[in-house]
């Protein structure tokens, strides 16, 4: 039989893992990334495109760029509400009420499990590259909200994708595994899940290897986008004071923008201040324009408070669903890229004054349990 992999299928990042002498590891993809963006799209060519040579044409041909597939699958165009639809490609109903992604480039009509698959056969392929054997199977996660149908929908995905999937795992389960808690006795964890487009929280009881999700919630429209949205933003404006351009509506300066704000972002959770350059971002009547700038941590925290505090009702109404004090609470798991912000770190232990546990990187940590 070929081998199995877990496979954390998120809404902006998968990863794939695999149990190898008894201990998980993370499988690179072709490209040499750890993680994976979680978007297809096709070229002018009409070439497939997975990934991150997807996610580069995000901006650049948003109409055949398919991210944010994970909020489709499963559900009927009724269940939808309008801020799932707010996507920047094509989405509609057929005449069966199920959603439909037309892309303009093929000329042809997608469901969204099937563009899906697309994603899972480059992780199965590119895990069978490094195995050097044929993948036939997968534990793929989800999250704990998922419902029955959304649950079949992606084991659906993974049989277009040729695979079996031998099981359907809780992303918080999978958190709580990948740091060894179906070991231990009883135990309240919570589990925080700050992604690039989607926020969770979880709690769970683990007893004797049991694992009982007692509350969840969150916010289907929060992650670390947008706070790359907000030094877009500040990007933006203060080139429009100076310049009068408005560099968000020319696709190819936000796309820069974009990519160059998500890297502010990111350097930002390891040092106080980072350099953005981003030269000929725009021409102006003298000629071409630059973007020549330091951001310190402390003014991107400052655009971002009402961010925050959109991360704090969905923990304490997750609590309050639990019967369970902060107090109660014997370790907390960070998830997700979005968790290595310190603003939000900070924010967690105000919340369950704990040490978070952390050893285990936040963008993998789902994966690993997936392959465990
Ligand atoms: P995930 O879906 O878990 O892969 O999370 C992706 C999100 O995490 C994206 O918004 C990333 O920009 C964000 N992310 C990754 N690394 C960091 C970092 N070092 N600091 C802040 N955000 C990060």
């Amino acid at each position: 039989m070929g081998r199995i992999v877990g496979i954390d299928l998120g809404t902006t990042n998968s990863v794939v893992a695999v149990l190898e002498a008894g201990r998980p590891h993370v499988i690179a993809n072709a490209e040499g990334g750890r993680t994976t963006p979680s978007v297809v799209g096709y070229s002018k060519d009409q070439e497939l495109l997975v990934g991150q040579l997807a996610r580069r044409q995000l901006v650049l041909s948003p109409r055949n760029t398919f991210s944010n597939l994970k909020r489709f699958v499963g559900r009927d165009w009724d269940e939808l509400d309008d801020s799932s639809l707010s996507v920047p490609y094509t989405v509609r109903a057929n005449d069966r009420g199920q959603v439909r992604v037309p892309c303009p480039v093929t000329e042809r009509e997608y469901a969204p499990e099937e563009l899906v698959a697309s994603i899972i056969r480059k992780l199965v392929d590119d895990a069978s590259t490094y195995l050097g054997e044929t993948v036939e199977a997968a534990v793929v996660t989800v999250p704990a909200y998922f419902n029955d149908a959304q649950r079949q929908a992606t084991r659906d995905a993974g049989r277009l994708a040729g695979i079996s999937v031998e099981r359907i795992l809780n992303e918080p389960t999978a958190a709580a595994l990948a740091y060894g808690f179906d070991r231990s006795a009883v135990r309240r964890v919570l589990v925080f899940d700050l992604g690039g487009g989607t926020f969770d929280v979880s709690l769970l009881r683990i007893a004797n290897g049991v694992f009982d999700v007692k509350s969840t919630n969150g916010d289907t429209q929060l992650g670390g986008n947008d706070f790359d949205q907000r030094i877009v933003d500040w990007l933006a404006d203060s080139f429009q004071k100076e310049h009068s351009i408005d560099l968000r509506r020319d696709r190819q300066a936000l796309q820069r923008l974009t990519e160059a704000s998500e890297k502010a972002k990111q350097e930002l959770s390891g040092v106080l201040s980072t350099p953005i350059s981003l030269p000929f971002i725009a021409t102006g009547p003298e000629g071409p324009l630059h973007i020549e700038t330091n951001l310190d941590r402390s003014t991107f925290e400052g655009l971002c408070p009402d961010l925050l505090d959109r991360l704090l009702n969905p923990v304490q109404v997750a609590l309050r669903d639990s019967g369970w004090a902060p107090d109660d609470i014997d370790d907390v798991v960070l998830v997700g890229g979005g968790t290595r912000m310190p603003m939000v770190q900070q924010l967690v232990r105000t919340l369950v004054p704990i040490d978070p546990c952390q050893s285990v990187n936040p963008d993998e940590v789902v994966a690993i349990g997936a392959a465990v």
